[in-house]
């Protein structure tokens, strides 16, 4: 028998862990240990390093690796993920520490130490971390390095599919789930179970038409992107075309070290000779020059990429009080925006929140959004599940959502034939 437990991210984005541990041998293995943003408990469930054969990150974004810290406080406990997952998850790490408000019962000692017990894995490579488990990790199309991960423990066969992005991006290839084997379970997210995207290709034109406007008028436009994979997704998408028109663009913060890094894991992406051709034609704020180059781009009419997507810190914020009061300047918003943001403000009321000193700045220039999900929608969510091949029952544990959206995927699930479960945090489930 395997126990599954789950340990956070149950009717809720954020601090995901579920814990697969043998009954017959001392196998325990850990997928994810994230972090979430507010409220009282910021962490999944307390699980003891010591009980574990091995950590398994499937990605990056700090709600899936920002409790990994915790386990070398005092333990010693391996971590498996991709090379690429791994070295943007230590800069998301560092960040985390920086910015965060609350107290954290680690720090950068244990970001260090973590290096020491860190093991790279490449897609679809098959690991033994156990006595009788073995891992696996494959493409979840998600963000650049993200993974499934397949645990195979005393012949179960489970898979965790952290993120998955179902829908080809210009970065990535989507998830593929026929590359997975015959399964017992999934345990998967559904952060947007109930809804689905616009098709891209229209989010991508309409933003190439929105940007082509403004430069049309001699305008500047801001793209307020996540410095990691937007930014570089919207880089993408501005240089697809080689339009001369929509130049020139210029790329700040945190997506120019992230930039560099999947520059050299190329490999790890849709078309790499691409991505390289594309970063060639941006200029990178040259940290030495940062304030005059800063201050020429949101001077003349260009575009600029730069984090924080909600405009809740990073550079973006710069641009967006420099350019504010042009009207014919804009900020496009490319991502998610969490209710209470900035960037959620700016756009449902058209007033810039200044920090110091604190201000309501009704703003001159246009705002706009745009959806570049980084998730699979609905539909991609069912039709990945019905191309999964399980050996008997057709068991869905739904993770990684909010608790109506969770609710309402599982019970339109189950219509379909799946026995859907939508687990509280702590419960287990033998299998
Ligand atoms: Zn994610
Ligand atoms: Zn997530």
């Amino acid at each position: 028998m395997v126990k599954i437990r789950f340990l956070g991210a149950c009717g809720e984005v954020g601090r995901s862990g579920v814990l697969i541990e043998s009954e017959d041998t001392e196998d325990a293995v850990l997928c994810d240990y994230g972090k979430k943003m507010e409220g009282e408990e910021i962490f999944p469930e307390h699980v003891s390093g010591k009980k574990l054969s091995g950590i398994v990150l499937s990605h990056s974004h700090v709600d899936h690796c920002g409790g990994i810290p915790l386990f070398y406080i005092s333990g010693s406990v391996p971590l498996y993920t991709t090379e690429l997952t791994y070295q943007v998850s230590e800069i998301l790490l560092h960040d985390m520490l920086k910015i965060t408000s609350k107290y954290l019962p680690f720090d950068k000692s244990e970001l260090y130490k973590m290096r020491k017990y860190k093991r790279f894995l490449k897609y679809g490579q098959k690991k033994k971390i156990g006595s009788n488990t073995w891992i696996t990790l494959y493409n979840a199309g998600h963000i650049p390095g993200s993974a499934m991960i397949l645990v195979e423990m005393d012949g179960k066969k489970i898979l965790y599919t952290g993120d998955i992005n179902t829908t080809e991006t210009q970065l990535l290839k989507a998830v593929d789930p026929l590359e997975i084997p015959l399964i017992d379970v999934v345990i998967t997210e559904t952060t947007y179970g109930t809804t689905d995207h616009k098709p891209r290709e229209e989010s991508e034109e309409n933003l190439i038409n929105s940007v082509k406007n403004i430069l049309d008028n001699e305008g500047i436009v801001l793209n307020a992107a996540f410095g990691v994979a937007r930014s570089q997704e919207i880089a993408l998408v501005l240089t697809k075309s080689n339009n001369k028109e929509l130049f020139p663009i210029t790329l700040d913060g945190m997506a120019r070290r992230i930039s560099k890094i999947y520059i050299s894991f190329s490999e790890m992406l849709k078309n790499p000779k691409k991505f390289v051709d594309s970063m060639k034609k941006i200029h990178f704020i040259d940290q030495q020059k940062r304030d005059y180059e800063r201050r020429k781009a949101s001077s003349k009419s260009g575009i600029i990429i730069a984090p924080s997507g909600m405009l809740k810190g990073g550079t973006a914020r710069y641009y967006a009080e420099n350019i504010i009061d042009g009207i014919n300047n804009a900020i496009n918003l490319v991502s998610y925006q969490i209710d209470g943001t900035p960037g959620k403000i700016l756009l449902e009321q058209g007033i810039y929140i200044n920090k110091h000193p604190h201000e309501e700045i009704k703003v001159k220039c246009q705002v706009n959004h745009f959806e570049f999900s980084s998730h699979a929608g609905k539909s991609g969510l069912i039709e990945f599940l019905n191309k999964l091949k399980f050996k008997s029952h057709k068991k869905v544990f739904c993770v990684h959502g909010e608790k109506e959206v969770m609710n309402e995927f599982a019970s339109n699930i189950s219509k379909l034939g799946y026995l859907a479960e939508t687990p509280e945090i702590g419960q287990f489930f033998k299998i």
